[in-house]
């Protein structure tokens, strides 16, 4: 099982790097490599549950409110009791990162329905179940000669399916949209919306620049990305030399085409340049100016911190 046949899931499995440390299971802190969730727990029969991704820095979280906000909103829309609030989580948090020695990293939080009767049916269940874990590093960071995309044809979960803005943990349509991008050898893949407008990555959401004017698509069918909010605030503040006006809205396929920059956003990514969509390149290929000047002043604010104190 474990020679390399050249299936998708061979990769890195064998140093389990990511399953070093300590991970929070339930009530307890265990080695990550031991930690167990049980064969009948409705997250992994049903991705019947909510996730978040946090990054931190010298220890700091960044934006940790805003995290546990949208945990909480994703949890009331499924209508799952969260079992504990937001004071308890930055506990666990901060317990987590230090019993991992960690200064910088990402700490992740998934929340399930829990254990219960195999059939999709949440009554099923008996409790809710917290699973937190830590990384050192992000799994992609090789975006450093920008990132190269598709436009896939799998579409983005419309909002009379489930809500985008909700974090939930089913992803099938991302993983599909993946696996485009891994057929067609590039690093990623831009989901359109059910009116084929542009949506958003698997796990990042996206921005073009077009004669200084800094767009995204608007909210509705994307999820609201804390890394989307923090760059919308960056390029509105007037420090970004350059940006004419700032649009939240429709974005087409041909607005990728046709933008002068592009860039994408998300926690574990931060701010990151595409290079080439549908085999058309950026720009010039490279780090264009206004995005250079947007993955600067992230990376100023992630180092020193806003919402210090969590
Ligand atoms: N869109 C999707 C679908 C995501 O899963 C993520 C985060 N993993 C993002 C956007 C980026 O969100 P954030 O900036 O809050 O990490």
């Amino acid at each position: 099982m474990t020679a390399d046949t050249g299936s998708l899931n061979s990769q890195g499995l064998a140093a389990r790097e990511y399953a070093k440390g300590i991970a929070f299971v339930g009530e307890n802190f265990k080695p990550a490599a031991e930690a167990t969730v049980s064969v009948f727990d409705h997250s992994f029969l049903y991705g019947d549950g909510a996730f978040e991704s946090i990054v931190f820095r010298h220890g700091r979280f960044f934006a940790f409110d805003a995290h546990i906000d949208r945990l909480v909103d994703s949890c009331r829309y499924i209508k799952l009791d969260l079992p504990v609030d937001k004071a308890q989580l930055l506990d666990i948090a901060h317990e987590l990162v230090k019993r991992n020695n960690l200064q910088h990293g990402f700490l992740r939080i998934v929340v399930s329905r829990g254990e219960g009767y195999p059939l999709s049916d949440p009554r099923k269940t008996h409790a809710p179940l917290i699973v937190a874990t830590v990384q050192g590093q992000p799994p992609n960071k090789k975006t450093a000669g920008g990132v190269r995309l598709i436009i896939a044809s799998t579409r983005r979960t419309s909002p009379e399916s489930l809500d985008p803005r909700a974090k939930l943990n089913n992803y099938g349509n991302h993983i599909m949209a993946k696996l485009e991008a891994i057929g067609a050898g590039v690093d990623d893949a831009v989901m359109l919306d059910r009116n084929a407008n542009v949506a958003e990555l698997p796990g990042c959401n996206i921005f073009t620049v077009s004669r200084g004017i800094v767009s995204t698509p608007g909210a509705g069918n994307i999820l609201l990305g804390i890394t989307r909010e923090t760059v919308l605030r960056i390029v509105r503040d007037g420090t970004i030399q350059g940006v004419a006006s700032v649009h939240e809205g429709a974005l087409s396929p041909l607005d990728l085409y046709a933008a002068d920059e592009i860039f994408v956003t998300g926690t574990g990514t931060g701010v990151a340049f595409v290079s080439e969509i549908d085999g058309r390149k950026v720009g010039s290929g490279q780090v264009g100016p206004i995005t250079g000047q947007v993955m600067a002043a992230y990376d100023r604010l992630i180092e020193h911190g806003d919402n210090a104190g969590a």
